[in-house]
């Protein structure tokens, strides 16, 4: 089922207590189109970068069966660029640079063979411009899923509010719920967003899992999946975009969004976004090999295995 995704393609430079890198090849659309080829190929990109992006990082992604027609390359401008610090538990970041460059006024340009879209990942970027690609797709895609950040609802909340209304997945961590909402429960956040139009949202909480959240009539149907606990952790960079890539590629290479499958692709992307953690940058998400991805699925599963404690006693 066709796929397209949209987002940052981008320079990242990182800093965690384990080391520090020069400018990488990162940005959402990268780690989502990564992440989601391991499910179906091709993924159809749509994103913009300048002449200094290199054509083997361009070739990298061809090689992972994205399509890159819809990538523009502006000549004499620069990609935009990102860089972050972790904290020593790296549960928190700080943003040291957002350089938009080419993205700062970025028209989406959707090529014809795009038009058959299906699936569309709206990968975090001005919620004007992921608006755009909904408004230029001739028909409404099957399922469209969204993701996004703080830095936009700091500074474009009317148009991430419009944006928002039009999608069926809105995908956010737990601060930036919490920020979009004004509740603090989560529970409470997800029926204030829910009552924003999405009908289903995932609150990801970083090394404490992700919740799925789809309210039905007045019933909150609530899904749970652990994160893998990890022995190590290297760079959190692009595990939500990577869980996001392999949620929608489940999705997308199933074709079926019912509301058991889509807790499959929870756990799906979940496996994923922990390969992601391991290695700097996209540097695990190269060469990750079936058998691995499966494997990492059945430890999720074994983690919440259990018969409930009252269906065992003798009462
Ligand atoms: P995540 O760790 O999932 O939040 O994603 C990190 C990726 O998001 C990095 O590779 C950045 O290039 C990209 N990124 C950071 N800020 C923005 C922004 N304002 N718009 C688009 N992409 C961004």
């Amino acid at each position: 089922m066709s796929l397209v995704v949209i987002g940052s393609v981008a320079f990242d430079a990182l800093e965690t207590p384990f080391g520090k890198t020069d400018k990488i090849i990162g940005g959402a659309a990268t780690y989502i189109s990564l992440s989601a080829s391991y499910s179906l190929k091709p993924v159809k990109l749509v994103a913009v970068v300048g002449d200094d992006f290199p054509q083997s990082d361009i070739l990298l992604l061809e090689e992972h069966g994205v399509d890159v027609e819809g990538l523009q390359v502006k000549p004499g401008e620069k990609s935009f660029f990102w860089s972050g610090i972790y904290s020593k538990d790296l549960n928190s970041r700080e943003t040291l640079v957002t350089e938009l460059n080419v993205l700062a006024d970025f028209d989406p340009i959707l090529p014809d063979s795009y038009q058959d879209c299906k699936y569309l990942m709206l990968g975090n970027l001005a919620p004007q411009v992921q608006r755009l690609v909904i408004q230029r797709l001739v028909n409404r895609p099957k399922l469209i899923v969204m993701d996004t950040m703080n830095f936009w609802m700091d500074i474009a909340l009317d148009d991430l509010i419009a944006t928002i209304e039009m999608v069926d997945v809105l995908s956010i961590n737990d601060e930036e719920a919490r920020q979009l909402s004004g509740e603090y429960s989560l529970v409470k956040a997800a029926r204030k967003i829910l009552d924003m139009g999405p009908k289903y949202l995932i609150i990801k909480k970083g090394e404490h899992g992700a919740l799925l959240f789809h309210a039905q009539k007045q019933k909150l149907k609530i899904f749970y999946a652990p994160a893998l606990p990890l022995e190590e952790v290297f760079d959190p960079t692009g595990a939500g975009d990577t869980f996001a890539g392999g949620f929608i590629g489940h999705l997308a290479a199933t074709d079926d969004i019912s509301f058991d499958n889509m807790k499959r692709a929870v756990i799906h992307g979940s496996a994923m976004a922990s390969f992601c953690v391991e290695k700097f940058g996209t540097e695990r998400l190269l060469n990750l090999k079936p058998e691995e991805i499966e494997a990492r699925e059945k430890q999720f599963a074994d983690l919440v295995e259990v018969v409930p404690a009252t269906a065992v006693q003798n009462v």
